[in-house]
Order: C-alpha cells, then structure tokens, then sequence
C-alpha cells in the first residue's frame, strides 16, 4: 500500500485494510476496537458517531445530500439502539456554489432531524477555491442516548436469526443509474431514511435485538462478513429469501452487479433471538412489506457467510473488493 486507491473507500475488503494499518493502529484503544456502528461512551449511557458525505449527484431519486448527511449519522446511532439527540454539521463549499441549492440541501437536513427528533447544535463552514472540492462536502457528528444497551455486533450467536429490513441495493443501484444517465424506470429511487422511528418500535415492543447494522457501503454482504469476523460465526442466508426488487434486479443483470453488495442508505440487518423473529418481522413489514428473514447461525465455516441458491448448491458470500462505485455516500 504506497497510495490511496479508490477501492480504499469500498466499505469493503481494501477500506478495512486501510483502517486497520493506518487509523486503528495509530488510534488504538478498546472503544474503537469493538467496531460498532457507533462508539458507545460514558459508561454506555451515549452513543457517538461520525460520517461525511460525498455523494454525486448532489440531488438524485429519493433524497440528497442533506437528507443523506442526517439520515447517516442518525442511523448509525440508532444501530446502537440510541435515540439520536445532538449533531454538528460541518460543511466544505467550492466557491461558486449556488445558494439556492445550498438552501435546498440544508432544508433537508433540517426535515430529517425533526423526523429523528435531533437537533444540530455546533457546525463549521470553510469555502475553499474553484476546483479543491467538487461543489460541497459535508460531515456530520452525533450524540444519541442509548435506550438499550448491550446491541453489539460482536455478540451475535447461533440462538439469533438474521433478518433484513427491506429489500436491498436501492441507493447504489439509483445513483448508478443517474451517474450513467440510464433511465430504467421512474419506479427506482434511493432507500435513504431514517431508521430510529422502526428502531424505536421494535424496543418498545420489548424485541430481543442483539445486533443492528445499516448496510451502507459494501451492502448485505459487507454486514454479514462483518458480523461473521466480529462475532466469530458462521452466517448461513438462503438466496431466494434475500428481498430484491425488480428495478435492482433489471440493473445488476444489465450491469453484471451483484445486489448484495450494492449500498444502501436505509436499509439494515438485525440479528434477532430465534424467539422474536417472527414479532420483529411483523413490525419490520408495517413500514416495509419486504422485510424477511434471511438466514441463520451454523458452524460450517467459522468467520465466513455461505449463500445457499435456489438450486440447492452453496458458495461463500465474501466481502465486496475492488470499487464498484465511488462516492456513493
Ligand atoms: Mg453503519
């Protein structure tokens, strides 16, 4: 590793690397090493995440930049079983950048924190010269306060059920598809949401949730490798019970993409206790119809996720290499 690659920033395999030999090994210490979607502090009482954003377009089916900037923070917190309360957001501009966009993009943000119920209360703004950012990036920090604790991914075991939220690679399929000008259909847009409002439901209701995790950069597949490393496991998912949406489908046969390692921006796996799957998915399907169970904890292969397909034959399901789509998020 002499240069930073594209690849560096899949949420995949080479993202991990690079974390691990430069970040992790500088930063060391046992809150950053849990690896969760949000470091949980002062003696698990808050959560704390961070996140920046860099999508292109700025505007695309289903949200922009802005929702996409509180909805990130927001639901990595949420993971944690938090309810997010505090945010900073911090924003780089390329001088020339239109004012109206820019009202545009911080009145999404603004509607995604009401629906959160969070607030931005410290911020920074830098302008920088034509052409040393393309248009505007920005980053948001938040606080959440843990309504549950001990959801980690790094406690996942074979008396949990995997189940997804919905049906997954909305958000990379709709930003590939407005990048490269392919109009597929009106129906397709981004996942992007916030989750604390189905996170707080399924609390509530008393679910036995072990594990969340938003399956962002690198996907279904990301996730699952993740939580097959951290909770030292092996994750088994049946192929056809794996919620894909025909637009998806239609691009990733066109484009030879693989949807379970498209991103998405409101979409999440949930390890649950066997005994709850059935009432998590109940509740999972009020807000989203395709939520399913996906799969379960076998010891075949330690560490590794095994796809069983329709035809009854079985492959690894390895985290996603290489870069498929760059700023994605
Ligand atoms: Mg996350």
């Amino acid at each position: 590793m002499k240069q930073i690659k594209l690849a560096h920033g899949n949420g995949g395999e080479e993202n991990n690397e690079l974390i691990s030999k430069i970040f992790y090994k500088a930063f060391k210490n046992e809150i950053l090493e849990k690896s969760e979607d949000a470091a949980i502090i002062e003696d698990g009482k808050l959560a704390f995440s961070t996140d920046s954003f860099t999508v292109t377009p700025l505007f695309f089916a289903g949200a922009d930049i802005g929702k996409l900037a509180v909805c990130g923070t927001c639901n990595d917190l949420a993971m944690m079983g938090a309810q997010p309360k505090y945010l900073t957001c911090s924003v780089i501009v390329e001088e020339g950048f239109s004012i109206d966009e820019l009202k545009k993009i911080v009145s999404s943000m603004q509607k995604e924190l009401e629906i959160n119920g969070a607030k931005v209360v410290s911020g920074d703004t830098k302008v920088v010269p034509r052409g040393s950012v393309d248009k505007i990036f920005i980053n948001t920090t938040g606080i959440g306060k843990v309504l549950k604790s001990g959801i980690s991914s790094n406690s996942i075991t074979d008396e949990d059920a995997i189940i997804v939220s919905r049906d997954i690679g909305c958000h990379g399929a709709t930003i590939f598809a407005a990048r490269e000008g392919i109009e597929l259909t009106s129906e397709l847009k981004s996942d992007c949401t916030s989750l604390y409002p189905i996170v707080k439901k399924l609390l509530d209701e008393d679910i036995h949730v072990t594990a969340m995790r938003d399956a962002t950069r690198g996907g279904l597949s990301a996730v699952l490798n993740e939580w097959a490393k951290q909770s030292n496991i092996c994750i088994e998912v049946d192929e056809d019970k794996i919620p894909v949406c025909d637009e998806v489908m239609g691009l990733c046969e066109l484009l030879g993409f693989d949807a379970t390692s498209l991103a998405n921006e409101g979409t999440f796996l949930l390890a649950v206790k066997t005994q709850d799957a059935k009432k998590a998915l109940e509740i999972l399907q009020k807000f989203n119809k395709n939520a399913s169970i996906i799969g379960k904890l076998t010891d075949l292969h330690v560490k590794k996720v095994i796809l069983n397909s329709a035809w009854g034959t079985q492959r690894f399901l390895d985290m996603p290499t290489g870069e498929l789509l760059p700023r994605i998020c």
